[in-house]
Order: structure tokens, then C-alpha cells, then sequence
């Protein structure tokens, strides 16, 4: 067996058990591989072993890679900048990483060029960190009322990042935070907007995210290996 292939049935067997112990049906949980600063052919043979959804966070990588990936579904999962929403919406699945309404009607007006509707959602801070990008946890339901006008974007759910610490209290305050707020906002039945989604959950912290309700965990290095950013 590959050390990818290997690689990834340990994160797959590994969100098995997390989704049983919690109690969920494994099938709410959808493995996004994180594929930043990996190549076309490491890619490639991730997705030849079952991975269906891939996670870039940055604009030029997803261009400079997306002739030569196989059929799959891409996920903007980093910053993005409005002057580069063109260059990507006519190739993401789902962008996880809307923090302003201004993005949004940015992602609104390209979309309608193409006649699509962008499934979004909502990049929430909710452990506060200031170097975090992110919306504030109060924002989020104004700003899903606002958004929810806008024709060609359709918000899923929400996303966050929890710090870099190896802190389980923490982390699963972080993660009950945004299942707790993502319920509230479910509560408010906002026309088109829908809180189905839950991206939360890294490589180090993916399990406690599914004992908290993630419905997307981004896996990078658990699947490639430590990533090499000098290249
Ligand atoms: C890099 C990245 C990940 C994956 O991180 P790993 O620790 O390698 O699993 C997940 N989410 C975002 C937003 C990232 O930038």
C-alpha cells in the first residue's frame, strides 16, 4: 500500500470512529483533503484511492493546478480577496471562507455571469484570536440576512479555524461554539439560508470536531505529510 493510501484510510478509519463514539452516522462527515503546496500527481493518486473533495487556500494554487488534477470537487478554504473571485468561481464547489458582505457581492456578481449559484459559507472566529480572519460570532446572523438577499450566493453553514493548541477543552469549546451558533441561526429561518454545513476540524483536532457536529473536516497533512513550504 502507498503511503498516501495508507495515509488515508487511517483518517478515514480514525473519522469512523469519531462519528460512532459521538454517536453520528459516518455519513455526515465529508473527508475535504487539503491539498496546498502538494503537486498534480500526489493529488492525482489521492484521488484514484476514493478522495472526492479537495481543499486549496489560495487562488494561484488552484489555477496553477487545475488542468492537471482529475475530476473533483474543488474547496476554497483559505482568505479571499475580492479582485480574485473571477479567476475561481467558475471551478469551486463550495467556498468556506466568506467574511464580509462585501465578498459576497462580489461572488453574487461573478456567479450571475455564469448563471451559477455559489454555495458559501461563513468563516466564523470563534476563539477570538486576533491574527484569525473571520467574522465575529455576534455578526453572523445580520450578516446572513444580508447575504441571503443576494440571488447567486447561497449560504450552507459555517466555518472555522480553532487555535493551534493541543488543549481538548478548548478545542471543543471552540467547535460547541459554532455547532451552538450555527443551531441559532438555524432557529431564525432566514429565507435561503441554510445551517446544514459545519467545516471545522484539522488534522490534529478532527475528532473532537465530529464529537461536536462537523459535517466537513479539512485533513491535510494526515493524509500528504508534513507540508514543505520553501518550495
Ligand atoms: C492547511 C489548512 C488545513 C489543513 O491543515 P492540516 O493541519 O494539514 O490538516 C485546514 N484548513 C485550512 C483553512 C487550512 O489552511
Amino acid at each position: 500500500m502507498s503511503y498516501i493510501e495508507n495515509n488515508l484510510n487511517q483518517v478515514l478509519s480514525q473519522i469512523n470512529s469519531a462519528a460512532e463514539s459521538s454517536g453520528r452516522n459516518r455519513d455526515e462527515v465529508k473527508l475535504v483533503a487539503v491539498t496546498k503546496t502538494y503537486g498534480a500527481d500526489l493529488i492525482n493518486e489521492a484521488i484514484e484511492k476514493g478522495v472526492t473533495d479537495i481543499g486549496e487556500n489560495r487562488v494561484q494554487e488552484i489555477m496553477e493546478k487545475y488542468e492537471a488534477v482529475l475530476p473533483v470537487k474543488w474547496h476554497l478554504i483559505g482568505h479571499l480577496q475580492k479582485n480574485k473571485v473571477k479567476y475561481i468561481i467558475d471551478k469551486v464547489e463550495l467556498i468556506h471562507s466568506v467574511d464580509s458582505f462585501e465578498l459576497a457581492k462580489e461572488i453574487d456578481k461573478h456567479a450571475k455571469k455564469i448563471d451559477k449559484v455559489q454555495n458559501i459559507l461563513l468563516e466564523v472566529n470563534v476563539s477570538g484570536e486576533e491574527s484569525k480572519f473571520g467574522i465575529r460570532p455576534e455578526e453572523c446572523e445580520e450578516l446572513c440576512c444580508r447575504i441571503s438577499e443576494l440571488e447567486n450566493v447561497k449560504i450552507q453553514g459555517l466555518m472555522t479555524i480553532a487555535p493551534f493548541v493541543d488543549d481538548k477543552e478548548l478545542l471543543e469549546e471552540v467547535f460547541g461554539g459554532l455547532s451552538q451558533l450555527a443551531e441559532k441561526v438555524r432557529e431564525k429561518n432566514i429565507p435561503g439560508v441554510s445551517m446544514d454545513e459545519l467545516s471545522m476540524g484539522m488534522t490534529n483536532d478532527f475528532s473532537i470536531a465530529i464529537g461536536k457536529g462537523a459535517t466537513m473536516v479539512r485533513v491535510g497533512t494526515g493524509i500528504f505529510g508534513k507540508r514543505d513550504y520553501t518550495k
